[in-house]
């Protein structure tokens, strides 16, 4: 049997953070049930297409999905594993943030099969916090991480940013120095983009924001690396660190240019060499998955070319960068052959090298990624 991923999409909040632009809404909870029962037709929808595929990894994300009551959980949980085929050892996450859970829920996760907590911290200091429009505190953070472990969660992942409006070297030291002491399993640690249409988009429009440098965010990025590293943590994607043996293997799915079926508000498939994306407006989604049973708005043909090219910057956020030899097997030609003049231009900027086994970004290239990555669009 083939393998994919599965993301569910989860789009409550119970407040909107100021930088956020992820489809995710506050004060939408009455619509929960109605989401919930737009999620099970779409799953029934998917099942024919994956009787092929176990599932290998699965991923709650959001929004916050740890705001939805168990019930309605449970209904959906009971009908993923009553119609779809799992892995033995499937990745099973689900993203939380502090305050909106407690031993209840996190005990009621556990005996669903969930394997996996991410929680979203972000920064230490509750000043911070409240700058981001985060609605909870550090204290609800720590305890929230301490109920998550007491319930017998032996991976956990912990969401923070970097680059933060006002935020100072000494405050991320202190925010990565105070997590790597709680251990644990999986880091993630983000810049803050400024996007549009956010309250900090806003504000940064009327000159009204203020960030660190360029210099200091990237001098906190190099901190990170360091710090996180003599701490035991395997720098193993751009962003993510993980404790042996615990990196996320649904975001490998991603990266590694796997299938994958997402499912719910504006969420992503990839299967079959085809793209697919819903709607991204809740109320379309529920009405329409009640009237016909789908939201896809999206479903592009994806070419040996495009693939080969996806293949290629999603590989290379990856520490290890690109196997030649797994390139090869898959789409019979040597990468380094195939994007010959693409890589000479690239080694020759410094921003990626090439040895007898792999392709991957150099520690320049990292911070210029975006720069690589556009390199190997197809023409
Ligand atoms: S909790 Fe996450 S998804 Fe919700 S508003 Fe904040 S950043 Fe966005």
């Amino acid at each position: 049997m083939k393998e994919l991923g599965l993301y569910i999409h989860m789009p409550f909040c119970s407040q909107k953070c100021h930088y956020c632009d992820f489809a995710s809404f506050a004060g939408a909870e009455g619509k929960i049930k109605d989401y919930m029962d737009g999620l099970i037709v779409e799953l029934d929808a998917w099942k024919l297409k994956l009787e092929d595929y176990k599932i290998k990894s699965v991923f709650i994300g959001g929004g916050t999905p740890t705001i939805v009551p168990i019930q309605e959980m449970d209904r959906l949980l009971e009908h993923l594993y009553r119609n779809f085929t799992f892995n033995d050892n499937t990745e099973f996450s689900i993203e939380g943030n502090p305050g909106t859970f407690d031993k209840e829920k996190l005990d009621f996760y556990k005996a669903s099969g969930i394997n996996r907590m991410s929680i979203g911290f972000q920064a230490w200091q509750d000043k911070l916090l409240s700058s981001l429009g985060r609605v909870h505190s550090q204290k609800q953070f720590i305890e929230n991480y301490r109920l998550a472990r007491e319930a017998g969660f032996e991976n956990i992942n912990v969401d923070l940013m970097f680059g933060l409006p006002n935020q100072t070297m000494d405050q991320w030291k202190e925010t990565l120095q105070r997590i790597v002491e709680l251990c644990p399993d999986h880091i993630s640690a983000y810049s803050l983009k400024i996007e549009e249409g956010t309250r900090f988009g806003n504000l940064y429009d009327q000159g009204l924001l203020d960030l660190p440098t360029e210099e200091l965010d990237r001098a906190m990025y190099e901190y990170a690396i360091g710090f996180l590293k003599a701490n035991k943590y395997n720098h193993y994607e751009i962003s993510n660190f993980a404790q042996e043996g615990k990196a996320c293997i649904h975001n490998k799915v991603y990266w590694n240019n796997e299938e994958y079926v997402g499912i719910g508000l504006n969420a992503h498939s990839y299967l079959n060499k085809h793209r697919f994306s819903n709607t991204g407006n809740l109320d379309a989604y529920i009405a329409q998955m009640k009237s016909h049973g789908e939201a896809m708005i999206e479903n592009i043909p994806v070419s040996q070319e495009d693939e080969m090219a996806e293949t290629m910057f999603l590989g290379l956020r990856m520490m290890r960068g690109i196997s030649i030899q797994g390139f090869q097997q898959r789409f019979g030609i040597n990468p380094v052959m195939k994007y010959e003049k693409k890589i000479k231009k690239m080694m020759a900027l410094g921003l990626i090298e090439v040895d007898e086994k792999c392709i991957r970004l150099s520690r320049k290239g990292i911070d210029l990624s975006n720069q690589v990555f556009m390199e190997f669009l197809p023409d």
